[in-house]
């Protein structure tokens, strides 16, 4: 269980609390998209202001690049969350983070106030995790909370640096419930654990199959991850997305299953067009093939239908089943099936199912079966990392219990 210690083992009455949150939404046209990070973040900000803590939140937002952009400001992020928490959340508009206005505003804050900092990628210090900025984050505060596990990955000023520079530092609600859930997938799974992979950062998503082996009993692979594979079987892949530096790796991966006895299944058949859609929801011509009739100047786009079956057949045994990617390009209603069958397999079970992966959430909660999974994470690269067995330095950088 995670050894680090939480708001709950600490009294924040009348403290300054600055609290990294991770309010990296997504924004069109200064509106926010989709909150979920927000509804998220909920808990652990009314636990400390109900404790009578005054509560500093902090965050980056997209990637400014260390320098003042208006278009990546947090404060529409400032109006939402006042709204959601029904009290006033003050927006302290600094273009260096922690200047005059977040200082005055700290400064007058009574016990169960909120402000919220600027942006603070837009200090260049923060992705290098440098020292000033750490010791001015640090400034403001005597406890340090951190509950932003999309970024539990990153080594920053504000989840990592900070720490050298505040005495409390511990985990929120959020982090504790990411890593209960993935935690527990992983070293302690109710059994069969199946775990599906899919979507088309391949370079990132490979790295974790070597760990996933060695905790899953069944693994499924779908999406643009699948066509590295079955070339690595020898099978003609057309233009489907393929990582040919790892074509070895997805050898050794294939016998590594083998030798610990442990079922790999690739797709049979797939779902093949001759181009890319652009714009990616353009109505278009495919067909279905097995997969060792992929014609060379054709790209295979989901997962076929013989495909979804089996994994759907594998998914009604599970017990516990974490899934990362869609199993093909779902933004597309012709492309979506092989993606909406493996939803469906997992609403219907009563497996814990866990969905890491941010494009895999969307599906999931486009298709309406949000509230019928155990945990969808919040962090898409945090989530991999912790299932490629690596330490999150976020979660490491809190005091110990
Ligand atoms: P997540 O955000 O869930 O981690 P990724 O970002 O890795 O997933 O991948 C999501 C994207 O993968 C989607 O935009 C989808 O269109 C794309 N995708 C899925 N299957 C394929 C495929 N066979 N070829 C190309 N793109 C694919
Ligand atoms: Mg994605």
């Amino acid at each position: 269980m995670l050894n680090k210690k939480s708001i709950d083992d600490i009294n924040v009455k009348g403290k300054k609390v600055l609290v990294r949150c991770d309010f990296n939404v997504p924004l069109k046209d200064g509106r926010i998209t989709d909150e979920n990070r927000l509804v998220a973040a909920l808990p652990t900000i009314k636990k400390l202001v109900n404790d009578g803590g005054k509560v500093i939140l902090c965050s980056h937002l997209g990637k400014p690049k260390g320098e003042p952009k208006q278009e990546l400001s947090l404060a529409p992020v400032a109006v939402r969350l006042s709204e959601l928490l029904g009290k006033k959340v003050k927006f302290a508009a600094d273009p260096e983070v922690v200047g005059l206005n977040a200082k005055a505003a700290v400064e007058a804050m009574k016990d169960g106030d909120i402000v919220l900092l600027e942006n603070t990628r837009y200090r260049a210090e923060e992705t290098k995790n440098g020292e000033a900025f750490s010791k001015d984050l640090a400034s403001l505060c005597e406890v340090f909370v951190n509950d932003a596990f999309g970024t539990a990955h990153r080594t920053h000023c504000s989840n990592v640096g900070i720490t050298k520079f505040v005495n409390i530092a511990v985990v929120g609600y959020l982090i504790e419930k990411e890593m209960k859930f993935l935690g527990n997938a992983v070293d302690n799974p109710v059994r069969p654990f199946v775990a599906i992979l899919g979507g088309a950062k391949i370079a990132d998503k490979l790295n974790v199959i070597s760990n996933l082996l060695e905790k899953c009993d069944t693994l499924l692979i779908g999406g643009g991850m699948a066509y590295s594979f079955l070339k690595a079987q020898g099978k003609e892949i057309g233009k489907s997305l393929v990582d040919d530096s790892k074509i070895d790796y997805c050898k050794k991966m294939i016998k590594k299953a083998e030798k610990l006895g442990k079922t790999l299944l690739l797709p049979v058949d797939t779902t093949i067009a001759a181009v890319f859609p652009d714009p990616i929801d353009t109505p278009i011509k495919v067909e279905v093939v097995s997969v060792d009739d992929i014609p060379s100047n054709m790209e295979g786009m989901d997962i076929g239908e013989k495909t979804a079956e089996l994994f759907t057949e594998v998914l009604k045994n599970a017990k516990t089943v974490v899934w990362n990617g869609p199993m093909g390009v779902f933004e597309n209603p012709t492309l979506a099936a092989g993606t909406i069958a493996i939803a469906k397999a997992l609403a219907e079970t009563k497996a814990i199912t866990i969905i890491g992966g941010g494009d895999s959430a969307a599906a999931v909660n486009q298709l309406g079966f949000g509230d019928k999974m155990s945990h969808i994470s919040t962090g898409g690269g945090a989530s991999l990392e912790f299932l490629e067995g690596k330490e999150l330095p976020g979660v490491a950088a809190a005091n110990d219990k």
